[in-house]
Parts: structure tokens; sequence; C-alpha cells
């Protein structure tokens, strides 16, 4: 009998494979991006209250196989994901994203947390910063010869030292050498994420000689089966998916 897959995404590679889905299977979202609403497969939204929870879940739903699509940096639903999977008995496999890595000339410097990137940005003036939602934590905090812009999903008011631009990517390279030469940072300040969607803006910081931070890729648990891009897991699945419903 064909499996039924539950798959944690939040990221497009996810939303890519859930497309493919069927109606047994289920889409997990945390629910803090878009929810679509014209996908085959079910749709739920929100956390599932920490292991126990996604535990319950797989149980109740008799879910066979756990596809931990997420992003690179969702450390916890990972963690989360390869544990119960291994409790309940099921395969989980993930798929993990390589990160970039620097071009000959590239001035790429890795930071293990906050107090090491607020201390490495000391030098600069008007940081870019692309890491979602945690440096609007210290809005209040921006020394008086800093000005920040921060990209994010959502709107937010920002202050007389930072602008805050609600978009999400892909974001590609002409869209992003403007943004660059209109605000004219001088460093940029990224996760390493990996992957085509977000990538043109470390183009941008090598055209423009510009460093950059990078905060450190959080430790993923070992799970069943890895896969370094979307369609080499979607191509793993065609057996189980070709199984008898
Ligand atoms: P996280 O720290 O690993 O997860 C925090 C909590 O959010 C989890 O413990 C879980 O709640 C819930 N959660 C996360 N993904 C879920 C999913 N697919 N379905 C149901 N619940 C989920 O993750 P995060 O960094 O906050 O990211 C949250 C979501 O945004 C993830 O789906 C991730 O793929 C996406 N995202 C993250 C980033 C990033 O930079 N971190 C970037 C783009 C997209 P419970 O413990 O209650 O189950």
């Amino acid at each position: 009998m064909s499996p039924r897959i539950l798959l944690l995404g939040g990221v497009g590679d996810a939303l890519a494979i859930a497309r493919r889905l069927g109606p047994p299977h289920v889409y997990s979202l945390a629910g803090l991006g878009k929810v679509p609403s014209d996908l085959a497969c079910q749709v739920r939204v929100g956390g599932f209250g920490g292991a126990a929870g996604l535990a319950q879940f797989i149980a109740s739903e008799n879910i066979d196989l756990l596809l931990d699509i997420t992003h690179p940096y969702a450390a916890q639903i990972s963690a989360n994901a390869a544990r119960v999977a291994q409790l309940a008995g099921i395969p989980c496999w993930a798929l993990r994203r390589p990160g970039w890595n620097p071009q000959p000339g590239d001035d790429w410097r890795e930071v293990a947390d906050w107090p090491e990137l607020h201390a490495a940005l000391a030098p600069f003036r008007r940081p870019f910063f692309t890491l979602g939602r945690e440096p609007l934590e210290h809005l209040d905090a921006i020394p008086a010869e800093q000005f920040w812009t921060l990209r994010l999903l959502d709107a937010h008011p920002g202050n007389q030292r930072a602008r805050i631009i609600a978009n999400r990517g892909p974001f590609d390279l002409q869209g992003e050498r403007e943004l660059f030469a209109a605000a004219n940072f001088d460093v940029l300040v990224s996760k390493n994420s990996g992957g085509a969607a977000t990538e043109a803006k470390l183009q941008v910081a090598r055209e423009r000689g510009l460093p950059v931070l990078l905060l450190a890729r959080p430790e993923l648990p070992a799970v069943e089966r890895a896969f370094a891009d979307p369609e080499s897991l979607w191509q793993a699945l065609q057996p189980l998916l070709r199984e008898t419903p």
C-alpha cells in the first residue's frame, strides 16, 4: 500500500513537492507565510505542540513517511521530526540543501550567534540584514553611527535608524543591484541558506566588493535519507507513490 506522507514545509522547495502530492498526503506549515489554497493534498497550519504533539499527529493520522523540507535554519522542527520518526518507527527523509560557498576574492566572515554578529558589525555603517525577524529585537540598540535595513516577509514600522522592507523571494539580480545601489549598503548580513532564490544578493555584494557576515548553520540531525536537491527527493518517492493507494 502506498505510504501516507506528512510533508513539513515552509520553503519554496517544499511547496513545489506539495503541489505534486495527491489527496491522502498532508502538507504542514508553521503558519508564518502564505498558505496555499490550490493544492490537491491536505494542508494543515500551525505548530504541533512540540515533539509530543508531532508524535500524536503521526499516530492519529496514520503517517508512514515524514518529509522534512523545512528551511536549513529551522533546527527545532527538524530535530523534532528526526526524533519522533525514530520513536514512531517510520522513516524521515530530509532535504539538506547545501550552503553557498565563497568565490575567490569574496570576503565572507562567519559568526556563531547574535553577540558575535554585533561585534563584527562595529566597523560598518549601513548593514543590510536578510536574517529574518531576529534583528527586530535589536532595533532599540542600533549604534548612533549605523543605519540598518532589514528585509523580512512581514511589514514592520522600523524606526529612525532602521528601515524595514517587506518582501518575499525569489529576488533577481537586477532588482538586487538596484536596491544595493540605492541604499548604499556597506555590508550584507545573511544566513547561509543555499539555493538559487536568494543567491543574487551575494553576487551583488561581490560586484560591489562588500563583506558578507554569515550566521553559522545550525546542526541538523541525521535522518534515514538526505537529499541535496528537491528533484532527487521527488524521484526517490516515485516507487512509493506508485504503490496501490
Ligand atoms: P523552528 O525554530 O525549527 O520551529 C519552531 C516551531 O515552529 C516548531 O517547533 C514547530 O512548532 C513550528 N513549525 C516549524 N515548521 C513547521 C511546519 N512545517 N509545520 C508545523 N509546525 C512547524 O523553525 P523556524 O526557524 O521558526 O521556521 C518556521 C517555519 O518557517 C519553518 O517551517 C521553516 O521552514 C520556515 N522558514 C524558516 C526560515 C528561517 O530562516 N528559519 C526561513 C524561511 C522559512 P511545534 O514545536 O509546536 O510543533
